[in-house]
């Protein structure tokens, strides 16, 4: 960046938490004040005293932060213990019998897995992979429906030191070849397939695809029975689940592992290149799940607590399959669609289950919100006392609608930025002591050192946008690419002598301190030498009560440098003809009137979605290349709606 991110976008709102929040949250504000202060004064002593209080070790560690192989940071290395015992063994005595989850699944079948339930199903299946020949450090992959398989999956690679790498349902048999190619994984465990939208989907079948061209090193499959649908299992390498744990204890001494041992890999979503896997560590990454499911979601004894994200996702790593777990919460998981039978079905559960804690994507607001604005009010929300979002910046409207019509203006909203690669909330409130600001994730939490520089690392001013860094190493980062430390390096530690953490995003922070995501940084647009994030032409949009969602990017342009051009959908249906063109002007004038003539855009398309990948993101290259009329070359079949295509290109 040459020069910096000019800022357009002004939220004056502010929502201090109630009193009654206040007085019943972990932290109050005299509570975080101590902890950033410590942090400040003993940086590594902090996250030392952390960790010992809240992991369970089997041989305590000596060491706190080493930095002899920087950026290849280690923590707590000569400690050893153990994930799956910390998620689940330490509560057996205390809560045993309190349900960890509450499964539901899309025809509304519904089955709670007490912490003793998950110990017996996560031992069974620990040692069917143990008698497979699974060994610590063996890549296992894990292609399964949301459920409460995939969980104990999981759970059971954890409890013998095995590194999982899970692909998301929805991924093709060709994205789940190229990882279990990448990971050299040696045992696959799928479902026969996942029900959503009413349609099975075949996962075996996946399996098989990707298998029978390239096997890699795989040995072994299970199958776990879960949609019915026919299967071809193959003599010798598949095994149904429930054969391979018949008859296995349910006692499974966990495998204790070096602080540092890969607790798992994450293949990160593919919107550009070829997939990295995300490799994390197990102490380290755990500490960070447990303290921010205590900081930032407040979780206590009596919560109930749903975070939708598919376990495909980190946020279903940290917020699904380790943090609750780890902290003795209660959670809700959800195998379905959130339309089926329409989008009050969330509601509903909410209702049902009595979730106290729900955390969710920008991106289903705002569908749920298109979709039935009123129906949040059909149903009792009343146990609701905190809300979330992560994966983009959440627009001031949809921030709205969520705190007066979900969280009927009680609950605090905790907008968290984070990235796979940081593997817990980074920037983030915390309900019981941050004011909270629409559109913004607020403050850095404690120990964790953001901040938005200049090209050459320099601290900016209030509102000046830049690189979003991290200027010191923490214990839940990343520690490489799998198999590629280079393009570790080269990705996240190009600039500043290599000694901040380079996120990708754009971002600023006003003059109370607060940050606000831009974008990522290929995300800026410079029209006629002004920087401007594309989050703020696109909220600019949103704000209009005719759109339900924009995207917007650059086009080159021969005297503006760029031209803007936007992807819009409309609330009801899609435009054409004379009303589109209406539309059109009152857009660019309404974008004119919000920010300025400057950020008017030259284009405006209206279609009936955007391209995004399945983890909800908008794919912002392949609208790049539609926008410069560019011929499509990249495989589309990972993206969740390929029809929209024709439309965005103007020939639908
Ligand atoms: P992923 O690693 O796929 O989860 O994507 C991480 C990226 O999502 C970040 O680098 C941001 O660009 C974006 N992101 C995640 N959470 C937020 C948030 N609360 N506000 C703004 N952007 C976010």
């Amino acid at each position: 960046m040459s020069d910096n991110i000019e800022s357009t976008l002004t939220e004056t709102r502010h929502f201090a938490p109630s009193a009654e929040f206040t007085e019943n949250a972990r932290l109050k504000p005299a509570d975080l004040e101590a902890l950033h202060q410590k942090a400040e004064a003993d940086y590594e002593g902090f996250w030392c005293d952390l960790a010992r209080e809240k992991i369970d070790w089997q041989t305590e560690f000596t060491q706190g932060l080493d930095e002899s192989k920087a950026p290849h940071y280690q923590w707590f290395a000569d400690g050893r213990m153990n994930v799956s015992y910390n998620c689940i063994d330490r509560h057996l005595e205390v809560r045993g019998n309190k349900t960890a989850i509450v499964f539901e699944a899309e025809n509304g079948d519904t089955r709670h897995l007490t912490y003793r339930d998950l110990y017996n199903e996560v031992g069974k299946l620990a040692n069917a992979l143990k008698g497979m020949g699974v060994v610590k450090g063996d890549r296992v992959i894990i292609y399964m429906p949301m459920n409460a398989e995939a969980v104990i999956a999981m759970q059971a690679c954890a409890r013998i030191g095995a590194i999982h790498s899970v692909v998301f349902g929805g991924f093709s048999a060709d994205a789940l070849r190229d990882r279990v190619v990448d990971s050299g994984s040696k045992v696959v465990i799928t479902a026969d397939g996942g029900e959503r939208g009413g349609k099975v989907v075949g996962l075996k079948a996946n399996v098989d695809k990707a298998l029978d061209s390239n096997p890699g090193d795989v040995e072994k499959v299970v199958v776990c029975k879960r949609a019915g649908n026919d299967v071809t299992m193959h003599a010798d390498r598949d095994v149904w689940w429930e054969d391979a744990v018949d008859g296995e204890s349910v006692d499974c001494e966990p495998e204790w592992v070096e602080a540092e041992h890969p607790l798992f890999l994450l293949y990160t979503s593919g919107s550009t290149g070829k997939p990295k896997g995300i490799q994390h560590s197990s102490a380290g990454y755990l500490l960070g799940a447990i303290v921010t499911n205590e900081w930032v979601f407040d979780l206590q004894g009596d919560d109930v607590y749903w975070c939708t994200a598919d376990v495909g996702w980190i946020t279903g790593h940290t917020y699904v399959a380790y943090g609750p777990l780890a902290v003795g919460a209660t959670q809700v998981v959800y195998e379905g669609t959130p339309t089926v039978p329409d989008a009050g079905r969330w509601w509903k559960m909410c209702q049902d289950h009595g979730v106290t804690v729900f955390y969710t994507a920008p991106t289903a607001i705002r569908a749920l919100m298109k979709a039935g604005p009123d129906l949040p009010k059909q149903y009792d929300l009343s146990k609701l006392r905190l809300l979330g979002t992560v994966g983009e910046p959440i627009n001031p409207e949809a921030w709205m609608w969520y705190y007066t019509t979900v969280g009927e203006e009680r609950c605090p909203i905790v907008d968290t930025w984070w990235q796979t690669e940081t593997g817990a909330n980074m920037i983030a409130p915390i309900p019981g002591a941050t004011t909270l600001v629409p559109g913004s994730c607020t403050q850095a939490l404690p120990g964790i050192a953001a901040d938005v520089v200049d090209e050459d690392g320099k601290s900016l001013g209030a509102d000046e946008g830049g690189y979003l860094v991290i200027k010191k190493p923490w214990p839940h980062m990343l520690r490489t690419v799998w198999g590629d430390d280079q393009r570790y390096k080269d990705t996240y530690w190009p600039k500043f002598g290599g000694k901040y953490y380079l996120a990708g995003d754009s971002a600023r922070r006003d003059s109370e301190g607060n940050f606000w995501i831009m974008g990522r940084i290929d995300d800026v647009l410079n029209v006629s030498g002004h920087r401007m994030g594309t989050m703020e032409v696109e909220s600019a949009l949103v704000a209009h009560k005719a759109v339900a969602e924009a995207a917007v990017v650059g086009r080159p342009h021969d005297v503006k440098g760029e031209a803007i051009v936007a992807f819009v959908i409309l609330q009801g249906d899609r435009l054409t003809g004379d009303e589109a063109e209406e539309m059109v002007k009152e857009l660019r004038n309404w974008v004119a009137d919000q920010i300025g003539p400057i950020a008017k855009p030259d284009d405006i398309r209206f279609a009936d979605g955007l391209p995004k990948t399945r983890s909800g993101k908008i794919m912002r290259r392949l609208l790049r290349s539609i926008a410069k009329g560019e011929e499509i070359t990249s495989d589309t079949s990972t993206l969740e709606n390929e029809a929209v295509i024709p439309q965005l290109q103007g020939k639908a």
